[in-house]
């Protein structure tokens, strides 16, 4: 299994910066979660093979580069960009951004090949296959509702909390998986930013550090992702100050396999 972060900004040569503003993983150059950068950072492979992108939640840093990303390849698509997510996202969807106003409501278009949009409804709690991959989704504790990913290959599986608060569900799904090579988590903001990161349902280094001890293995590597830019420095030093051995930042750009 592959992994790679995109991209979100550039540096002022134009090679890419390691800040993450926006979130999407792409998995074996096909499927994409979430898609804040998707349009802008795929690569010319990237964007002829990802057909599917599963959706964690509405907030724009997931969802900013789908629109762009079936405008992009809308005359050329010759089956529809599946747009996996739960009922609710996808009425989000629909009602804020594909509504005519921010952008056109492409679900209602068409190609000369067909339709260039299809929404694949996912309910947290049941199993779906994507591509070669199956991925169960779990809801966590996010200002909006969020799920968190078990994503399993023939021979891998890894884990995605995706945006949370503290969560419970994910980590007693995670303790019981048969094995696990990765698990990818987030922490937005700095410890002097706790209300901030409680107001906006995110985590801080020392709730990242509650609750790695929920993980009850010891096989795989974690993961820390969706680290605020402007905060990153005090993030990361605290992150490391917690002195877990296995606990790595996950690279922007880099290609992780499995
Ligand atoms: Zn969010």
């Amino acid at each position: 299994m592959k992994l790679q972060l995109l991209p979100s900004t550039f540096e002022s040569g134009g090679a890419a910066s390691k800040r993450q503003h926006l979130t999407t993983l792409v998995l074996d150059n096909a499927v994409a979660f979430d898609a804040g950068s998707l349009a802008m950072a795929c690569s010319e492979e990237q964007r002829t093979s990802i057909r599917d992108v599963i959706i964690s939640h509405a907030h724009l840093d997931h969802v900013a580069g789908l629109p762009l990303f079936i405008d992009d390849l809308f005359a050329t698509l010759t089956e529809p960009i599946r747009v996996h997510a739960t009922p609710e996202v996808i009425e989000v969807l629909e009602e804020h951004i594909f509504n005519w106003k921010i952008y056109p409501r492409f679900s209602e278009l068409a190609n000369e090949f067909g339709p260039v949009v299809e929404y694949v409804e996912f309910r947290p709690g049941s199993c779906f296959e994507v591509h070669n991959l199956t991925v169960d989704p779990i809801e966590v504790d996010h200002k909006v509702q969020s799920c968190g990913f078990v994503i399993s290959d023939d021979t891998t599986t890894i884990a995605v909390t995706g945006d949370t608060a503290p969560t419970d569900a994910f980590w007693a799904r995670v303790n019981k998986l048969p094995s696990l090579q990765a698990v990818l988590i987030e922490c937005a903001f700095p410890n002097e930013l706790a209300e901030l990161a409680a107001l906006s349902f995110h985590m801080t280094p020392d709730e990242l550090g509650n609750e790695l001890k929920k993980l009850e293995r010891s096989d795989c590597e974690i993961f820390v992702m969706n680290i605020k830019p402007a905060y990153c420095v005090e993030t990361v030093s605290q992150i490391r100050e917690l002195n877990i051995e296995r606990l790595k930042i996950l690279e922007v750009g880099k290609i992780y396999e499995w």
